[in-house]
């Protein structure tokens, strides 16, 4: 096997030394927890496992340098994607970090919609896709990383329908308030790029059901526990809590310099209570309400000045952004504010460094430190809280850490805190500095467990396992995108046709009553057009009564069959019923089920000649649930009258006749003429029927079997041959095979 990590940057640093461009390593998080994976792979498999990295090298290079960039990096197991200077403006900085940066940590007032940052966006996603396709060889996985690559893995799937595509977002997902107020194009773009991968990972279980309503909502693609059908594969969403590489924070490095550092450390503090705060200079992360947290902390408490020091580092960030220059600003401000304020000859009350610090130096902070404070206002995990409680060897110190940073669903032990509150902020600061050392270890105990057991390359080991498995469970049901020019092939050359289509939930969506899913003009044009030929007969194959059957359909040149089966309207004729069929038992049950439209408000009876349905859509979920099963449970004694069969469909209990069903009705139509094509296409239980019926050998008119295509809406287990995703898709395809067009290119959404 081998493993394409795709991320923007790559992890090198291409910098100039005495007029020649080297490559260093840099040492992230995701870097040294995914060679520590693929190296503990090698020393436990017999496969024999390989990496690339894809991405930008971190320098404009240029076009006469690119060759021999390329040579270099392919022994450092780097393939690079250059990118002009315009491109990282417009693609990194503007579409990346002014639009869903901010959107994502909820700050929509930092938003810019700005158009040509989008129109890069999607160039450089074909780049990185382009790059991906240069390099990809049969076998090959793909982990695409981050919120810069949103298009890719969907721009992957159309090249690669076969290959094993996961994503990682290691930001936050907003919830579908925020996600929505990207304009609906980007919106729809980006989570149909992001649907392209078999698995998409989030940090927390937070993230992926915001991410998952927002495809429901904007898309339409339901979920079943996690699982979305896209139009052509299933897609998994799983929540992987990204972990440290957590023995190179709990171990000390070997070599002087970290010796050095604790030392002068420790003379610098010598007296001090150290609290440490450490972060990318970003309005995210909170740091003025941390230091505004840390200014009520002395003014409430006099007796810790002079005896508690708050080291700050800040790492440069995006640099060049004014925004950014802004905040630097505020905060080198606020910094002399509280040290000019509370400070005296003896005191600093804040040590404050704008810089990066390498490992050893970051080491020596978290190890000489009481207190971490970190405060953000939204981050999508935060791995400095995670390596100072892993750097703690003796297991004391405390951890201040807001409720915002997807590390807090983990760190439970520590003192969580809302950053916007800052009395909490002075308050456990107090707490922290007071508390005892056995509390201390107790917490962190817990905490370092759990980071060892789930540290980056248990993450990254389950997000390939997930992800290969994934690929392997595809449902026997198969998405009908790839074999979509298979069905036009047998639709065009067939010369009798049979199309037997549901209607709620495959031609329409569900309505919050039965009476208002009416055809709508597109779907009206869509039934003329496919029944146009005499050669196709279209069927509506519906649990609806006749009577709202004829109203809305019965001016087409098409067949009805109404209450699943019972009633029967062919093309030209009048309504009859299919069999002799009693519906004494009606009067019987109404009662019961009026009962439970007493109980659950919002629910109604729909009564038809066959069957009566209790209907409850718009009721409250939960206590529908309940209602639903008790329900169920009265109605069974009932069964044993061989006459009628219960049924829980989508959200509707129904009692019908049971002497006729889709099945029965579907396939006596089936039988009637000697078509060589049948396509059925249902979403619900009922529909279930006929897909099994027609699967089965018959006494076809022509003696051979037709060629029948079954396909089931939505993402249940099925015995139909194929699926799709929702109605839309469904008109889709039959609007293709009216016109012999393909019209997915650009797709349809729903907002809901
Ligand atoms: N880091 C570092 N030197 C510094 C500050 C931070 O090496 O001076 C590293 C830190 O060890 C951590 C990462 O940068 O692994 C920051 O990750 P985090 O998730 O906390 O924040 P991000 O910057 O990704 O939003």
């Amino acid at each position: 096997m081998r493993l394409l990590i795709v991320s923007n940057r790559l992890p090198l640093n291409g910098v100039e030394k005495d007029g020649k461009l080297v490559f260093e390593q840099s040492a992230g998080g995701l870097v040294s927890g995914l060679s520590a994976y693929l190296d503990s792979l090698k020393s436990t498999s017999t496969q024999d496992i390989e990496y690339v990295w894809i991405g930008w090298p971190g320098i404009t290079v240029s076009d006469k340098l690119q060759p021999e960039v390329k040579n270099v990096l392919e022994d450092l197991h780097a393939s690079p994607v250059f990118l002009s200077e315009e491109a990282m403006d417009k693609f990194y900085l503007g579409f990346c970090n002014k639009i869903i940066w901010p959107l994502f940590h909820y700050f929509p007032s930092n938003t810019i919609y700005d158009r040509d940052y989008w129109l890069h966006y999607r160039d450089v996603n074909k780049i990185f896709r382009d790059a991906v396709l240069a390099v990809i060889k049969p076998g090959d996985v793909i982990w695409v990383h981050d919120y810069h690559l949103m298009l890719l893995p969907g721009l992957l799937r159309e090249k690669l329908p076969d290959t094993p595509i996961g994503f990682f977002l290691h930001i936050p997902f907003p919830s579908y308030e925020l996600y929505r107020l990207l304009p609906s194009v980007w919106g729809q773009e980006i989570l149909r790029g992001l649907l392209g991968a078999n698995l998409i990972g989030f940090h927390t279980a937070e993230y992926a059901q915001y991410f998952l309503r927002s495809v429901l909502r904007i898309l339409g693609y339901e979920h079943k526990l996690g699982q979305i059908l896209s139009q052509d594969h299933a897609v998994k969403v799983g929540t992987f809590p990204m972990g440290i590489d957590y023995q190179r924070y709990h171990s000390s490095p070997s070599g002087s310099e970290f010796e050095e550092n604790l030392k002068e450390l420790e003379q610098l503090l010598d007296g001090f209570k150290a609290v440490l705060s450490v972060d990318r200079l970003d309005y995210s992360k909170g740091i003025s309400n941390r230091l505004q947290g840390y200014k009520l902390f002395l003014e409430n408490n006099p007796q810790w000045c002079e005896q508690v020091v708050l080291l700050m580092i800040v790492v440069p960030s995006r640099i060049g952004v004014e925004h950014y220059q802004q905040m630097k600003r505020q905060i080198d401000e606020l910094v002399g504010e509280i040290n000019g304020r509370f400070g005296t000859l003896n005191w600093t009350p804040i040590i404050y460094q704008y810089k990066f610090l390498p490992l050893d130096s970051l080491l020596a902070m978290y190890r000489q430190s009481d207190v971490a404070l970190i405060t953000p206002l939204r981050d999508g995990m935060n791995l400095i809280a995670k390596e100072y409680v892993a750097a703690r060897t003796d297991q004391t110190g405390v951890l201040i850490l807001s409720e915002m940073a997807g590390a807090a669903k983990e760190l439970g032990e520590a003192l969580i805190i809302n950053p916007n509150n800052l009395e909490s902020i002075a308050e456990a600061l107090q707490q922290a500095l007071i508390m005892p050392k056995t509390e201390q270890k107790k917490r962190n105990q817990v905490m370092q467990q759990r980071l060892k057991g789930y540290d980056v390359m248990r993450w990254s080991g389950d997000f390939i396992q997930e992800l290969l498995q994934v690929q392997k469970e595809q449902s026997p049901t198969l998405p009908l995108g790839q074999h979509k020019q298979t069905l036009h092939t047998y639709f065009q050359e067939a010369y009798k046709r049979l199309l037997l289509l549901d209607y709620d939930g495959t031609l329409v969506p569900f309505a919050d009553s039965p009476d208002q899913a009416k055809p709508d003009p597109e779907l009206l044009d869509l039934l003329k057009a496919l029944s146009t030929n005499a050669d196709t007969e279209v069927v509506i194959i519906s649990g609806r009564d006749r009577a709202n059957l004829e109203t809305w359909l019965g001016f087409l040149d098409i067949t009805l069959v109404a209450e699943h089966g019972a009633w029967l309207k062919r093309r030209g004729e009048q309504w009859s019923l299919s069999k002799p069929l009693v519906n004494s038992w009606k009067g019987q049950l109404l009662p019961k089920l009026e009962m439970y439209v007493d109980r659950l408000p919002g629910s109604f009876i729909e009564t038809k000649e066959f069957s009566l349905v209790w209907h409850f859509r718009q009721s409250n979920p939960e206590l529908s649930a309940a209602c639903a099963r008790e329900l169920m449970d009265e109605l069974i004694p009932f069964t044993s009258n061989d006459d009628i069969h219960i049924l829980q469909g989508n959200k509707v209990i129904e009692v019908r006749n049971s002497e006729v069903t889709k099945g029965s009705t579907g396939l006596a139509l089936a039988l009637k003429q000697d078509y060589d094509f049948i396509l059925a296409i249902g979403d619900d239980t009922t529909d279930e029927d006929l897909f099994t019926i027609l699967s089965l050998e018959h006494s076809w008119p022509s003696g051979l079997k037709p060629k029948t295509f079954t396909i089931r809406v939505g993402t249940d287990k099925s015995k139909a041959s194929y699926c799709l995703p929702n109605y839309l898709e469904v008109r889709n395809t039959l609007q293709e095979l009216a016109t012999g067009k393909d019209r997915t290119v650009g797709g349809i959404g729903v907002n809901a």
